[in-house]
């Protein structure tokens, strides 16, 4: 599949009007901003009052500056932000047929996370994990539904990019599947299908990239700005490749480098 599995008009994802997100950090507040932006209402929940609050706030100083560049009406960013409710427990996520995890990419915590959702969403919804290459069959394992588990991997920063991965466990229905690729493609995203391999398809292209450009430091073959302009002006990249690693978090990098090498056990992955 690419783009070619059309939105469902009504369908599953119909039914879908409210939307948890868990982890309001970077991932977390794009994805709720997202959603609220195209009209859902969002729980917004992160482990305590003032890491929600300050993500609250983020958000909102995201939308106006989407506001003042694509000239919304004065009233269209607060009312987005008010779709968005924050809190710092998973009982928000009672009334809503989807939840999506962005907490950390730390599998113990996953696990965590997914063992609580499956206890307080109800059994209909869909749990769907932002991971960036954890196994999405191992998540779904833990659950009592690991048909209804799935990988939603938006990329970052959600509002400005256009690719969700969607991404199947060995256990994840076909009705689970197009139900996700409906709702990115109602918050205006494009889709791909990626088999749950570690790093899926982006990552298991980006992060050797990256990873090699922090060799090429490490080694003194150039600056951090010789080899970022290198990549922009020799590659037509976007962005430099530390640049890039630095906007995803180096935290996150090297987690997403560790699981290549772990579990694809080439040495090619070893993390700088
Ligand atoms: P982040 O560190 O910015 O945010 C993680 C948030 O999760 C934090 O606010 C933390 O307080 C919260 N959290 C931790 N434990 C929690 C719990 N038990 N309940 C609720 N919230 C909890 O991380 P991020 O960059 O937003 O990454 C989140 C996920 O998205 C990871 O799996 C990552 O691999 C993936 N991802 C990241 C990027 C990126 O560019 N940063 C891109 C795509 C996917």
């Amino acid at each position: 599949m690419s783009t070619a599995t059309p939105a469902l008009a009504g369908g599953p994802s119909a039914a879908v009007r409210r939307v948890a997100v868990i982890g309001a950090g970077t991932m977390g507040n794009g994805i709720a901003q997202a959603f609220a932006t195209s009209g859902f209402e969002v729980e917004l929940v992160d482990v305590d009052p003032d890491l929600v609050a300050r993500a609250l706030g983020t958000i909102g100083r995201s939308l106006e500056r989407v506001a003042r560049k694509q000239e919304w009406p004065a009233e269209r960013a607060p009312e987005v932000l008010r779709r968005i409710r924050g809190g710092a427990s998973l009982d928000a996520t009672r009334d809503c047929p989807i939840a999506i995890e962005a907490v950390s990419e730390d599998f113990a915590l996953k696990k965590k996370v997914f063992e609580q959702l499956d206890a307080t969403a109800p059994p209909s919804a869909i749990l769907a994990s932002n991971t960036s290459s954890i196994s999405i069959t191992e998540i779904a394992a833990v659950t009592r539904r690991a048909e209804r588990v799935i990988g939603m991997h938006f990329m970052n920063p959600v509002p400005l990019m256009k690719l969700v991965e969607v991404v199947r466990g060995l256990p994840t229905s076909q009705e689970t599947f197009e139900t996700t690729v409906a709702l990115a493609e109602k918050v205006g995203k494009t889709t791909i299908a990626a088999r749950d391999i570690p790093g899926f398809i982006v990552n298991r292209v980006l992060i050797p990239l990256l990873n090699e450009a922090c060799y090429a430091l490490y080694e003194g073959l150039g600056t951090v700005e010789d080899i970022d302009t290198g990549a922009r002006l020799g590659l037509n990249h976007p962005m430099g490749p530390l640049e890039l690693a630095d906007l995803i978090g180096l935290d996150t990098c090297l987690a997403i480098a560790n699981v290549l090498h772990d579990e694809l056990g080439d040495d090619k992955y070893r993390p700088c």
